[in-house]
């Protein structure tokens, strides 16, 4: 079934009887040529294009609860390429560019809206990391401008230009960056596999792995062993513990990342925004509420919940940067596990185990990337080759040095 006006028309007039549900339910096989371990973003996606691109059909995709449970429905919806080192950023432009032929791509409506990413700074050091950030942009083909505060004060005149401590001196604008709606995107991914003969099993959790003579041939599920020549683990906050099955140590730690929305209000906020003075950041939904996030929850945890201290910190940094925040009533906060890697950068490569892959160490930004991930991940199982823009995502970086530290604070997974 695909989408167009003229469906929705033909639907009306039949009393919207013609929907349909837009994956199958399939009873798991006992054996297939790929698995992927995790229905969020990027397992999805990874499955998608190894469909429609790789022309891999017997694939499968095992959650252990429903797609969309993990931090794909969970996060903020910014996506940017606004990336410095060489490792990172022609993948995230990689990313944006497949972003924005994406609802085409798998025909459904995911929102995509390239309404604009400011990082404001708030000094004269600042403001030059952001120049070499924006040329860096511009060399491998994104697009990058840097604002005076006067071109910020006409964008965003209820900012807080004349805080005492950190006066917005300007911004590092990408218009290409902007929001999309993060369950359409799951949705178009799953649908957009099921439609190639993908089967995406819910509430199938992975418990282990089988690994014959140091091979993975497969793996045990709540639902009985299934077998497959490859299986690719993408199960991001979970990264630890499933790896664990496999005998794994991995260079990943994970928090709790939170996030708010408030009541909804009349529209007063047209781009993202992020505070440079602080970790604060700022969208309005398309129904209205300010949606915005902070620091993460500076312990190791596996619960989807946060704590009131960093509540605070995120409250403060908004009246820091927009005080008018503090009228408005906060509705929901939630919280997602974040794979938090020791240099910030994510991990697209083979195990020592052969048959078995790994995706991770997405920290909080993976959400942007899940188009690229899934492309990536899809053409290392396929050709068992990196492709040409995740060729440093190695796992082994972490014991050659090959580290790619986007934020230059060392191994502190916390901070990056
Ligand atoms: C509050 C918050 C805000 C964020 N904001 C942004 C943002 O604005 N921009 C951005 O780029 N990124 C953001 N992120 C990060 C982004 O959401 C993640 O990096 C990304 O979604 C992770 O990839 P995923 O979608 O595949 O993860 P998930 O959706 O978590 O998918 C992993 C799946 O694996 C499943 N799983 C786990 N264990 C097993 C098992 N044993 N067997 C089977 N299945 C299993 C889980 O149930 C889950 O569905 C944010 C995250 C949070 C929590």
């Amino acid at each position: 079934m695909s989408y167009s006006g003229f469906r929705i028309l033909r639907e009306a007039l039949r009393g919207h009887r013609g929907w349909r549900p837009l994956w199958r339910d399939p009873e798991p096989q006992s054996e297939y040529d790929i698995i992927i371990v995790g229905g969020g973003g990027h397992g999805l996606a990874t499955a998608y294009y190894l469909a429609k691109v790789f022309g891999q059909a017997r694939v499968a995709v095992l959650e252990k609860g429903w797609l969309g449970s993990g931090n794909i429905g969970r996060n903020t919806t910014i996506i940017r390429s606004n990336y410095l080192l060489p490792g990172n950023q022609p993948f995230y432009e990689f990313s944006m560019k497949l972003w924005e032929g994406l609802e085409q791509d798998f025909n459904l409506n995911a929102m995509v809206s390239q309404r604009g990413v400011l990082n404001l700074y708030h000094s004269d050091g600042q403001r030059d990391a952001y120049r070499r950030r924006g040329n860096a942009m511009i060399l491998s083909g994104a697009d990058a401008e840097l604002l005076d505060r006067d071109q910020v004060r006409a964008m965003y005149p209820f900012l807080n230009f004349d805080n005492a401590r950190f006066p917005i001196r300007g911004g590092l604008l990408q218009r290409r960056g902007g929001t999309a709606r993060h369950d359409g995107v799951a949705w178009g991914y799953a649908r957009g596999a099921d439609r190639r003969g993908v089967d995406i099993i819910q509430n199938c959790e992975v418990t282990g792995f089988v690994i014959e003579n140091g091979v993975c041939r497969g793996v045990e599920t709540s639902r009985g062993t299934i077998r497959a020549r490859k299986t690719g683990v993408a199960v991001a906050g979970s990264t630890g513990r499933v790896m664990a099955k496999a005998g794994m140590r991995l260079p990943i730690e994970s928090f709790v990342l939170q996030a708010f929305v408030t009541e909804g209000l009349k529209p007063c906020l047209d781009g993202v925004i992020t505070f440079g003075a602080g970790h604060f950041y700022v969208s309005q939904s398309d129904k209205g509420g300010l949606v915005f996030g902070g620091d993460l929850d500076a312990y190791n945890s596996y619960a989807q919940r946060g704590n009131l201290p960093v509540m605070e910190d995120v409250a403060e940094g908004g009246m820091a940067l927009m005080p008018m925040i503090g009228r408005a009533r906060l509705l929901r906060s939630w919280g997602g596990i974040m794979d938090m890697s020791m240099d910030g950068s994510p991990i697209i490569d083979r195990t020592p185990v052969e048959g078995l892959y790994l995706n991770a160490g997405w920290c909080y930004g993976g959400f942007k990337a899940t188009p690229a991930s899934g492309y990536c991940f899809a053409h290392l199982l396929a050709k068992d080759a990196p492709h040409e823009t995740a060729t440093a995502f190695r796992l082994d970086r972490f014991e050659t040095g090959h580290v790619i530290d986007e934020k230059g604070v060392g191994a502190q997974p916390n901070l990056h």
